[in-house]
């Protein structure tokens, strides 16, 4: 193929010297960008911040460890908000990007890929979504792919149980049955979707990919092959063959496309030998209509919404309580009018130390009302509390005789006495039978 017999644009005869013109891939930075994701997958439950785990699920106790803060199940509030703030945003990069997510990042492609990789190594063709080969080479695929279902099925539950935890239970023999279930089942999932569905589960099962039917935009990014270009193509189909969703991307968009780019660099290395571009190009708008396609209103109101639940979530991470104090009056021991004429009422309080640091902390009782004395007695000092633990105690408070309810509030003071929490309550008086 000679450059000067194609009517081409004049910059890209310019870029088409023999010393100037350089062959780039698409392939090795998406590789890279997927074992990236992999990896931080497969190493986020090991790490720590501040001694706690980065991100696990402590069903235990009803919380959640994230970047070192531990989450309670009374603040799972905040969570909500971060997947709103996850969810709007992950529509808001499909609507943008397409299904880059699908093709770049997606562990069930990097699996599929990895367990294609694997079978091509050995010597199996795919065809037809089926291995065909020798059988033991047949068996040496599946045990590899169970080899990776059991590490993906552990690795799910490390995000539930401690990884070193999870090895020093599973040498003992002591891990939880729970534990088992979630393994083992997660681990037959992915083999049978390793084994039997692999690129159907992106064609035919994933709903992200229906989803992305809906969410398509004129704006979203598309593997495209300008219309003015199509006389050069050379009608070779590398770009078909060398597709893993089986279609052709000259027809324009599809549903099926995962926005891969595959067959960009197909394309582009076939056309490398003439010292050609290739045709094929990422482009903003299904029409190839480039980054102005953005400013519709779809993804406009989108940006917005997520910039306000973003605001929305590190505000109330700004204001969240270091402690919490919840206090509510005995069920099990009734107030008393003591010798002295005085009114005894006994509490129950729960402190929560949010914080990444041990604490100790007080309770105080303050009046709401003028002339009200009150006396607190029980375990109301010097409570110590682990960070993200919980701790129950018991107080009386004791009051002049009453005639009507008192209102009176729990002040929860830090380390430093500064005030870190407050709870309102109410004494009643003691009616006499
Ligand atoms: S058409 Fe291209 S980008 Fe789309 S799935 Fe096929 S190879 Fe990947
Ligand atoms: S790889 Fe390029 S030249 Fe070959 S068929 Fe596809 S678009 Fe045409």
């Amino acid at each position: 193929m000679k450059a000067g017999k194609l009517r081409l644009p004049r910059f890209f005869i310019i870029n088409m010297t023999e010393s100037n013109f350089r062959l780039s891939l698409l392939g090795p930075w998406r590789r890279f960008f997927q074992w990236l994701c992999t990896l931080l997958l497969l190493l986020i439950p090991w790490f720590q911040f501040q001694g706690k785990s980065l991100l696990r699920i402590d069903l235990s106790n009803f919380s959640l460890h994230i970047f070192g803060q531990i989450l309670r199940i009374e603040e799972l509030y905040l969570f909500l908000i971060f997947c709103l703030v996850f969810g709007v945003g992950f529509l808001l990069i499909t609507m943008v990007f397409g299904r880059v997510w699908c093709g770049w990042a997606c562990p069930q492609t990097t699996l599929t890929d990895l367990a294609e990789w694997f079978s091509r190594m050995i010597g199996l063709k795919l065809k037809d979504n089926r291995l065909q080969g020798a059988i033991w080479k047949k068996t040496l695929a599946h045990l590899f792919f169970i080899l990776l279902s059991l590490l993906v099925g552990a690795n799910l539950v490390w995000y539930f149980v401690a990884p070193q935890r999870f090895f020093s239970e599973l040498a003992s023999g002591s891990l939880h049955i729970g534990a088992w279930i979630s393994w083992l089942s997660t681990a037959v999932t992915v083999y049978l979707d390793l084994a039997l569905i692999r690129r159907l589960m992106c064609s035919e099962f994933c709903p992200y990919g229906r989803f992305q039917t809906a969410l398509a935009d004129q704006g979203t990014l598309t593997l495209h092959l300008p219309a003015e270009e199509s006389y050069r193509c050379i009608e070779c189909d590398s770009c078909v063959n060398t597709c893993p969703m089986g279609i052709d991307i000259r027809e324009g968009f599809q549903i099926e496309c995962i926005n891969c780019g595959r067959c960009l660099d197909a394309c582009r290395k076939v056309m490398a030998p003439g010292q050609q571009p290739g045709l094929i190009h990422y482009n903003f708008g299904t029409e190839g209509q480039g980054v102005k396609a953005l400013f519709n209103p779809r993804v406009l109101l989108l940006s917005v919404a997520t910039l306000v639940l973003l605001v929305i979530f590190v505000f109330a991470i700004g204001n969240r309580q270091v402690a919490s104090l919840k206090v509510s009056v005995s069920h099990t021991v009734s107030a008393k009018v003591l010798k002295d004429g005085q009114l005894a009422t006994f509490f129950n309080a729960w402190v929560n130390n949010r914080g990444t640091q041990p604490a100790t902390y007080r309770i105080l009782a303050r009046s709401k009302s003028e002339g009200a004395p009150l006396t607190l007695k029980g375990q109301t000092s010097k409570i110590v509390i682990e960070p993200g633990n919980n701790r129950k105690l018991d107080f009386v408070l004791v009051t002049t005789a009453l005639d009507s309810p008192l209102p009176v509030q729990f002040v929860l003071t830090g380390p430093a006495g500064e005030e870190v929490a407050i709870t309102d309550a109410q004494v009643s008086p003691v009616r006499s039978h």
